[in-house]
Order: C-alpha cells, then sequence, then structure tokens
C-alpha cells in the first residue's frame, strides 16, 4: 500500500502537479520560532514554497498536517547501518557474513532509520567496504527505501587502534593491515588512506583518534595518533574536499585531532574544559552520541554480554557522556545531532532528543542539532535541515507537542522524503 502511494506521488510530481502541506505549526528551526496554519508547497523533490494560511488549489494534493507539528527532515551524524550491536554474536559476523547478507540485512535498519523521521544520516565507518557503498547507492537510485546516506566508508586508524579491523583475532590472522584497510602509521600512509577512501566512494572522512569501547584492546581513551598523522590527514582531507570526523573519549587525543583541524568530534567522553574552549573557538561539532553510552551501561551491567575486554570500559565511559554533553552545551561547544546508531537499535534514533534535553538543552536547540547544524557540518545547509523554498522536501510531523513532551519525537506520525510520503500522510484533493 505505501509503494502504491509512494508511486502515485511521483507520478503526480512527474505530471507536474503541487503537493501542498498544511501544517498546523511548522518549526522555523533557522529562526528558532514556532509559526501557525502555514502550507508547504512541493514540486517534485523540492519546497517551492512556504505560504500563510491553509492554502488550496485545483490542481494539487494536500496533505493534511493541520493538526500536527511540522519539522524538517532529522539528520542524525553518526549511525553505522550494517550492524547492530546483539552481543556476543556480533562479534563474530565477519566469520560467516558476506558482503551480500550484510547488505540485505542493512536495507531493514535503514527503512527502520528513515520512519523514525531520520531523513538523512552520516554513516561513519563499516567492516564491509562494498555493502556500505551498495546501500547508499541502492537508496540514492530509489532501489530500496532509506534515509540519504553520508558514508564514511572504512574507518582510519592506527595499528592495533579502534578501527584496526584485525584486533582480538588469533595471530595467523592478525596480519598487517595497511592504508587500503584503513590503517595508517605515519604522514604518508596517512595521505594514502585518505586517497584510498576518494577512490573507494566516500563522501566523509572517519578517524578512531583514542581508543573504543567496543573494540578488543584494553584502552578506552588513550590517544592513537600522532600530530604529525593528523596534519598529514587533514592536508590530503582539504585536497579532496573531505568533513573529517573523528571518534574520541580521551582528551589527549580529542586536542591533538581538534589543533589539527577536524570538523567534529565524536563520543567526546572525557572533553576537559581546555578541549570545550578550543572548539568553541574553531568552531568543531561535537556529536554526542548518548544514546551508545546509556547502551552499553546498560549491557555492561548484564552478565555474559560483552567480553571481557569490552565489560570495563563500557561500564567507565558510557554513563559518562550525558554529564560531558549537558557541560559542554552550558560552555556553548557547538553540537550536532548524533546517537552511533548500530550500537544502540536503528530506529530508536528520536531517544537522543529525549537524552539532550534530560540534559539541559532547550527542545528547539535539540532540533536545530538534528537539522540545520547537522546540515552545516555536512557543508549542506543551502540544500537540507530547514523548511523553506528551495529546499530539499524532507519533513516530518508529529500530531502531539514536542516542545511539551519531547518523547513524541521518538514516532513520528509523517515521514516525507525527496517529496517522496514514507509514514502516515492522507493525501486528499479539495
Ligand atoms: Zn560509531
Amino acid at each position: 500500500m505505501r509503494y502504491v502511494l509512494i508511486y502515485t506521488l511521483f507520478l503526480a510530481a512527474s505530471a507536474g502537479a503541487d503537493t501542498l502541506i498544511h501544517a498546523g505549526r511548522l518549526v522555523d528551526v533557522a529562526a528558532g520560532k514556532i509559526l501557525s496554519e502555514q502550507t508547504i508547497r512541493i514540486q517534485d523533490d523540492r519546497i517551492v514554497a512556504v505560504e500563510s494560511g491553509f492554502v488550496t488549489d485545483a490542481t494539487a494534493a494536500v496533505i493534511d498536517l493541520s493538526e500536527a507539528t511540522v519539522m524538517p527532515g532529522f539528520m542524525d551524524m553518526h549511525v553505522h547501518l550494517l550492524q547492530e550491536l546483539n552481543p556476543p554474536a556480533s562479534y563474530a559476523e565477519g566469520f560467516y557474513m558476506n558482503s551480500a547478507d550484510v547488505a540485505l540485512r542493512a536495507t531493514v535498519y535503514a527503512r527502520r532509520t528513515l520512519e523514525a523521521g531520520f531523513t538523512t544520516v552520516r554513516d561513519l565507518g563499516v567492516r564491509d567496504i562494498e555493502a556500505g557503498f551498495a546501500l547508499r547507492d541502492a537508496i540514492n537510485q530509489g532501489i530500496v527505501v532509506g534515509p540519504r546516506i553520508f558514508a564514511a566508508g572504512k574507518s582510519i586508524a592506527t595499528t592495533g587502534g579502534h578501527a584496526d579491523p584485525t584486533n582480538g583475532l588469533r595471530e595467523d590472522l592478525r596480519g598487517d593491515p595497511g592504508p587500503k584497510e584503513g590503517v595508517i602509521n605515519g604522514p604518508d600512509e596517512a595521505f594514502k588512506a585518505v586517497r584510498q577512501r576518494y577512490k573507494d566512494g566516500s563522501d566523509v572522512i572517519k578517524l578512531t583518534v583514542t581508543g573504543g569501547v567496543l573494540s578488543l584492546a584494553k584502552s578506552g581513551d588513550n590517544p592513537q595518533f600522532t600530530d604529525e598523522e593528523l596534519e598529514a590527514i587533514m592536508a590530503a582531507a582539504r585536497d579532496y574536499n573531505f568533513v573529517v570526523a573523528v571518534h574520541a573519549h580521551g582528551a589527549e587525543g580529542m586536542k591533538r585531532a581538534i589543533r589539527a583541524g577536524v570538523h567534529s568530534v565524536e563520543h567526546g567522553t572525557y572533553m576537559d574544559a581546555e578541549a570545550m574552549t578550543l572548539m568553541k573557538e574553531r568552531g568543531t561539532w561535537y556529536v554526542p552520541t548518548i544514546s551508545a553510552g546509556k547502551w552499553v551501561a546498560d549491557l555492561s551491567e548484564q552478565e555474559g554480554k560483552l567480553p571481557d575486554v569490552v565489560r570495563p570500559k563500557a561500564a567507565a565511559v558510557g554513563p559518562q557522556i550525558q554529564q560531558t554533553f549537558a557541560q559542554a552545551w552550558q560552555r556553548g561547544v557547538p553540537i550536532a545531532f548524533g546517537t552511533d546508531a548500530g550500537v544502540s537499535p536503528h530506529g530508536a534514533n528520536g531517544r537522543e532528543f529525549v537524552f539532550m534535553v534530560e540534559a539541559g538543552m532547550p527542545v528547539m536547540e535539540a532540533l536545530r542539532a538534528a537539522t540545520v547544524n547537522a546540515a552545516t557540518l555536512l557543508r549542506v545547509e543551502d540544500e537540507l535541515g530547514q523548511l523553506r523554498a528551495g529546499y530539499v522536501a524532507d519533513i516530518v510531523a508529529v500530531r502531539g507537542d514536542p516542545f511539551a513532551d519531547v518523547a513524541v519525537l521518538e514516532s513520528p506520525d509523517f515521514v516525507m522524503k525527496d517529496g517522496a510520503v514514507i509514514v502516515g500522510g492522507e493525501v486528499s484533493n479539495p
């Protein structure tokens, strides 16, 4: 039924007919205002006008959201669509799942993410390079229903670092992965790894500049890149116009990366006052991923869920992230929304809004983090993240009032991506 609806809307759009959305309350995230009784006019995949009042015309289809709060599509700056943590089973997946298995499963996670109102995501690291790009491309071609993906491909680490794919393996399987597999040592290899990501088709670059929670390694926060390596990465990233995101828990590795000019810090668990000041000065985005912290903290309390080397790291890092977020927000660090879904369940991305508001952020600011701020981080702020003429028609609506009860953002009643209805939206002709 849903497919029929999407198809019908595409046909209507291609025939030149407009779609009108009657928005009871329209959230202008850029101005931080709520406008009442607006009409959003859509042609093909674009918003062509936002008009006051409930406008109708003879040829246009009308979607009645007159009782709803209407917002730009949400953007999650940190997901992993190819995986979903299901310990301890997920640690063995690499040994029996082929690319095709991984890609097919990911189509389900992609749909869940989009149905939760997330029309754009940044996929920050995959084990299976082929499957990751295949998913992105299939969505762009309209073959698979899912969010618009900005894909990092394989994350870049150093030997034994958080994204070294051979950590914890039996000795004869460990080998010595290099820049092609995203493991570098020294500036030359750093350059090569970025160029390899360009060749692979990456949209963004992801580095793991400190230890991490879920990798089979002892430290969750030690620095893992030198200043020289980071400078080389950033020089190469500038050549190829890449946005660079860094996974970081420890303050030292984080500060080296911020000074080198990276664009976002992910998790940021042990961010200190100096790191916060640096980020504020340089406009480095903080992508908190409180959801992942909460999720691994819960797992660490259950017997047999996490490997022995991982469990104490999860217990220490997990509960800290929300407090770090609260401090960063108070100090004025720029914040973009991100969950690390794939660690936490796909489709539960909206719970991050609840965690952000719980930590003291106003609902409007949390919505900005997931729209205009995320779009700015991705350098697509002229096309995504707002409900304005000329912008892509990515639209989310909820029947309740998110400013009174932020939890309503967890399950939107209406989702549109690229002008096509994905969830809800009774279409009628006047
Ligand atoms: Zn992640």
